[in-house]
């Protein structure tokens, strides 16, 4: 398809606008716009089915859109390739964590350290001082300091979230996407992860699928509810929590 890019030039750093995919005729996301900020922590929220998930694989190439734009830092998304968007600053997390079971902690954050290290360059590769430093900053970021040395497979559940979380911030996207990130994870858990979330975006976005409220509450700047496809509420925490079709479609559930 061509993508309907619009010929203004935008502040935002993502701009989701018209954004339509049609499945054999039935539009998950119809029409939808949606604009994110610098440094900004957006949460869309909604009930299961309302197009969230197929909203972030829209953003990342990772499903083609039937028309509309997505703007990023003003290029157009929508006309690249999934790589090309990793590659433009755009990471994304699935909801089934992806890291490398049989490794250690160290290694999985080393293998994401953009262009560092392939399986088969390895034998090329040369662990600099540059990349110790940020695989140690990220691994402080993401609570897994003193345990670098670990393998992966021996982490609790909410310990591999971070570590996947780190595995894009290696990357340093200035669009961090995440789907249902505290999905299964402790109370405690959850608390360190919005902590973590807020203390990353100096010169970066999140962009977050959520369920849990009081998680939503602790890291939202601004909360977009989607309905069929769909914005059906845009706007603080309080001003969509107390939204009569918000509650009606969603919070009353
Ligand atoms: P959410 O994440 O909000 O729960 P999804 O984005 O996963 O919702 O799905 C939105 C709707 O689109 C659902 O009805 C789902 O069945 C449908 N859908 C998602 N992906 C596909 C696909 N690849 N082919 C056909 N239908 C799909
Ligand atoms: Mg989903």
């Amino acid at each position: 398809m061509t993508p309907d890019t619009p010929s203004y030039a935008t502040d935002f750093l993502l701009a989701v606008e018209r954004l339509t995919v049609s499945f054999d005729g039935f539009k998950a996301v119809n029409d939808l716009s949606f604009y994110v900020d610098q440094d900004e922590i957006r949460v869309i929220i909604g009930p299961n089915g309302a197009g969230k998930t197929t909203v972030l694989d829209l953003i990342c190439g990772r499903t083609r859109a039937t028309s509309g734009s997505v703007r990023f830092k003003n290029q157009e998304l929508l006309s690249m390739r999934e790589d090309q968007i990793v590659h433009a600053g755009v990471g994304r997390k699935f909801q089934t964590p992806s890291i490398y079971d049989g490794l250690s902690v160290f290694e999985n954050l080393e293998l994401s350290y953009p262009g560092g290290y392939t399986v088969i360059g390895a034998l090329a590769y040369k662990r600099s001082a540059e990349v110790m430093t940020r695989i140690e900053e990220v691994a402080e970021l993401v609570f897994l300091s003193d345990l670098l040395d670990v393998r992966a497979s021996s982490l609790s559940h909410g310990q591999k979230q971070w570590l996947e979380i780190g595995m894009l911030l290696i990357q340093d996207p200035q669009l961090l996407m995440l789907d249902e990130p505290v999905a299964g994870m402790s109370v405690a858990e959850r608390k360190k992860t919005a902590e973590l979330l807020n203390s990353i975006i100096k010169d970066r976005s999140v962009l977050v699928i959520e369920h849990d409220m009081n998680f939503v509450k602790d890291i939202a700047h601004k909360v977009t509810v989607l309905h069929q496809g769909k914005v059906l509420a845009e706007g603080s925490m309080e001003k969509v929590q107390s939204d009569p079709r918000v509650i009606e479609v969603y919070l009353g559930h």
